[in-house]
């Protein structure tokens, strides 16, 4: 009986630790439809080489934490999951003129997920940003696509945190030089419009 019971235990706790691996929150994509990438999150910054999620090759950088969606100036940018407001900065120029400004995110908001505490950063975007304190549902209206910070023409950087230190940043694609994806569906890197 005794081993049937600690059997059993054993088959609980592995039913839980599959389901956990699935918990928390999953992103859409942060505009109506994709407007292309210019730069992929690099797992592989201390060797001075680039490797991206999928081991692939394409426009990334060393260091990049982030992805960069190749959007257009006053592009709308939607919230990738529900979440609430908890830091904007509006105020540096929308072209770019100050590459420190927002700590070289320029203009920016970090929305947090209540699930499972990560934090979103949509940044480079146009002054304007969505006021707060405000809670946003997925696919909610973040502000618009710009050039300010650290940006050489208009794009957004699309930045994942596992909590709310700049330090836990994460990819949102998985791969096999990557990890788990926080997409809510990935598509071979094309990620979708589907909320949670
Ligand atoms: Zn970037």
């Amino acid at each position: 009986m005794k081993k049937y019971l600690t059997l059993s235990i054993l088959c609980i706790t592995v039913l839980f630790v599959a389901h956990a691996a699935h918990a928390g929150t999953l992103f859409r994509l942060p505009f109506s439809s994709n407007p292309g990438y210019i730069s992929w999150y690099d797992h592989n910054s201390a060797s001075g080489a680039m490797t991206r999620y999928d081991c692939g090759t394409g426009y990334y950088y060393d260091g990049h934490n982030g992805t960069d969606f190749a959007s257009s100036m006053g592009t709308t940018v939607l919230a990738g999951a529900s979440g609430s407001l908890y830091y904007r900065l509006d105020g540096c120029s929308d072209s770019g003129a100050d590459q420190t400004c927002g700590g070289s995110y320029g203009n920016h908001v970090r929305i947090s997920h209540p699930s499972d505490g990560k934090v979103s950063i949509y940044a480079h975007l146009k002054n304007g940003t969505v006021v707060w304190p405000q809670s946003i549902l997925c696919g909610g209206s973040v502000g618009q696509s710009g050039n300010s910070g650290y940006s050489t023409g208009p794009h957004m950087h699309f930045e994942l945190w596992q909590n709310v230190n700049i330090g836990s940043r994460i990819d949102f694609y998985g791969g096999a030089c990557g990890g788990s994806s926080y997409w809510v569906n990935q598509n071979n890197g094309w990620p979708t419009t589907t909320c949670q």
